[in-house]
């Protein structure tokens, strides 16, 4: 990279580098170069994607009750809450979305188009766009060709998805974030073609295989670390195709079975004292700088088959020439992006969007199109500007039809315009063309948005960014069983545990659990054991949890490292290595902070060291 400027972040004064072909990159797609850094890019582009809050809301065509990721707005319901044509919609500016039953907005019922604005050159872009963001309807749920999925959102081709977000092609799965290609699992995050399996993190193609994390191809085990094609192995770090091992230890089959029966993993004390010593020995073990497998020229973690790409996570392969993307695949000149890939052409600025289509810039949920900027949930479209819920359409700005001649026309007049009169937020931060949408106009309170997943925020420091916070729906629950009245086996649990509440470990006045008291994952306080989850649990005879589904998925998120790299050396001083005596001089870019307690190698020491 050769850096040709050094920029300071608008967002958080921070000096930022724009290199040289990220100048080629903004020149391609003619836009300037940004103004937030990459990071605060990364969280302002988070800020607006809820996957996981869901709220009771209704649909405001017929009325329905439904489950939605946007809340209901009290001043809205009172006035528009079934609102049949673009008329009786709530007014632009008015607080509040427009909400339908998912099947009703996939219909041919109704015209996103009577819902247009005319461009006014005497207000911001940005300030438009959210008139016409609360105006238009959303979809109550993004999810499509799914059975019994009622409480999953961003998800498709599921059956019998529960609490599920951002997953593909899955059944039976429940309390699960990007699970793709799974079956009969749960409290699952970053899976691929998983079966049986709890509480297993950024793994592929495990059977069986609970409390793990970075594992491919592992059956019938618990704990394990960087593990692969390990069989009947317990607590164990960086192994290679083992079975019958506990703690990197060898054991004979019926040595095994014996040691197994001892450690009583179908019990809560049983778990925890094994979590213990793998802890302890994960603690001792290298760590690999980070996952790229199949790469050349790459720097950030868990990448496949992929080359020259900056700053990218959780990329499943044929990638190049990309920077700053996190989940996706398939792509080659993406700046800026979650969850995007499988295109032909650029992408910049990006939640949620590809799947074919090129020049999809400052999107959110924007599939197949082309030439759509600074759009939210549009598909199959061609030359958008500022538009919301269409599909099939040509040459739309702010949801209204023009000739081609005339959207050339008016969008160039728009972002000029953009420029000369930009969004200036709360904060003062000023939003010009080339920038995506204001964190402020996010229709999600920050706390329910993927950025509360990566960027963590009190309340109090949320507002004093000026961001939105959603205060969760008061919870008046009448708890019927507190944590430590659980059994410590499934066996001892009977069926009508599905009716009582059970109080979260976390919760105030809870005597367990402190790791989490921080809450900002937003305990629910209590939870309920729902009855396809009591099946799951004594088909694996595995105790209940002490935790809610909530404070589960953050401590997952918690065993994972940020999507931040830190230059850094191996800390490897092995004599028995190519480097010889004294510490290896190999440099890379690392997830693992300086102050963490890892021992970190690059990958030729972590190689040597793997058993
Ligand atoms: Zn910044
Ligand atoms: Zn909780
Ligand atoms: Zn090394
Ligand atoms: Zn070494």
């Amino acid at each position: 990279m050769s850096v040709s400027e050094i920029r300071t972040c608008q967002n958080c004064s921070a000096p930022f580098d724009i290199a040289s072909e990220d100048l080629n990159f903004y020149t391609k797609i003619s836009v300037p170069p940004p103004t937030f850094c990459p990071e605060c890019r990364m969280q302002r582009r988070f800020s607006w994607r809820n996957e996981r809050t869901l709220h009771r809301n209704k649909c405001a065509k017929t009325g329905k009750p439904l489950i939605s990721g946007f809340a209901p707005d009290p001043a809205f319901a009172d006035s528009a809450s079934v609102a049949t044509s673009a008329k009786e919609a709530a007014p632009a500016g008015k607080a509040g979305y427009v909400v339908y039953d998912r099947d009703v907005w996939w219909s041919d019922d109704w015209d996103p188009l009577a819902f247009g604005i005319e461009y006014d050159f005497s207000k911001p872009f940005f300030t438009q766009f959210d008139a016409l963001m609360r105006r238009a309807p959303q979809p109550a749920v993004f999810n499509a060709r799914t059975t019994n999925c009622e409480y999953a959102n961003h998800v498709g081709e599921i059956k019998n998805g529960y609490l599920l977000a951002a997953s593909w092609g899955s059944e039976n799965v429940a309390y699960g974030s990007r699970v793709n290609f799974c079956k009969d699992s749960q409290d699952v995050f970053g899976v691929f073609n998983c079966e049986l399996c709890y509480e297993l993190i950024a793994s592929v193609k495990c059977y069986r295989t609970h409390f793990s994390h970075n594992c491919e191809a592992c059956t019938d085990s618990f704990f394990l670390f960087d593990c692969k094609g390990c069989t009947n192995c317990v607590g164990c770090v960086n192994l290679r195709n083992k079975s019958y091992h506990i703690l990197n230890k060898p054991y004979s089959r019926d040595e095994y079975l014996k040691k197994l029966a001892e450690l009583k993993l179908d019990t809560v004390s049983g778990l925890a004292a094994a979590r213990k010593e793998f802890e302890a020995l994960k603690a001792r073990q290298p760590h690999r700088y980070a996952a790229l497998v199949n790469c050349q020229n790459v720097t950030g973690d868990s990448v496949y088959g992929t080359s020259n790409c900056t700053a990218c996570f959780d990329i499943g392969g044929d990638t190049k020439d990309s920077k700053w993307i996190i989940n996706g695949a398939k792509m080659e000149g993406v700046y800026d992006g979650y969850g995007v890939g499988v295109v032909s052409g650029l992408i910049y600025e990006a939640v949620d969007t590809g799947d074919q289509g090129e020049r999809m810039c400052f999107d959110i949920v924007v599939w197949s199109s082309t030439n759509a900027f600074y759009s939210y949930n549009c598909i199959g479209c061609q030359n958008l500007f500022g538009c919301v819920g269409l599909r099939n359409k040509q040459n739309c700005i702010l949801n209204r039809q023009y000739s081609k001649e005339e959207f050339e026309n008016l969008r160039a007049k728009i972002v000029a315009h953009m420029s000369e009169v930009p969004y200036v937020d709360k904060k003062g931060r000023v939003y010009k063309y080339g920038e995506f949408f204001p964190t402020e106009l996010s229709p999600f309170g920050y706390n329910e948005t993927v950025a509360q997943e990566y960027f963590p925020l009190t309340k109090a420091e949320a507002e004093a960014k000026g961001f939105n916070w959603r205060e969760p729906e008061e919870r008046q629950y009448t708890v019927t069983k507190r944590p430590e009245e659980l059994p410590e086996r499934i066996t001892d649990v009977p069926d009508s545990i599905t009716n009582e509440v059970i109080q979260c470990a976390n919760a105030k006045g809870s005597t367990l659990g402190d790791s989490l008291r921080s809450n900002l994952g937003g305990c629910t306080t209590a939870f309920r054991i729902i009855p396809q989850e009591l099946q799951f649990y004594r088909r694996l005879n595995l105790p209940l949890p002490k935790l809610c589904p909530n404070c589960r998925h953050y401590a997952r998120l918690a065993k994972r490292n940020p999507p931040k790299l830190w230059k850094r050396n191996c800390m490897c001083v092995s004599s028995n290595h190519r480097h010889g005596h004294g510490s290896c001089p190999e440099e890379f870019e690392t997830t693992y902070s300086p102050e963490r307690p890892e021992i970190v190698y690059c990958e030729a020491c972590y190689q040597s060291e793997v058993a």
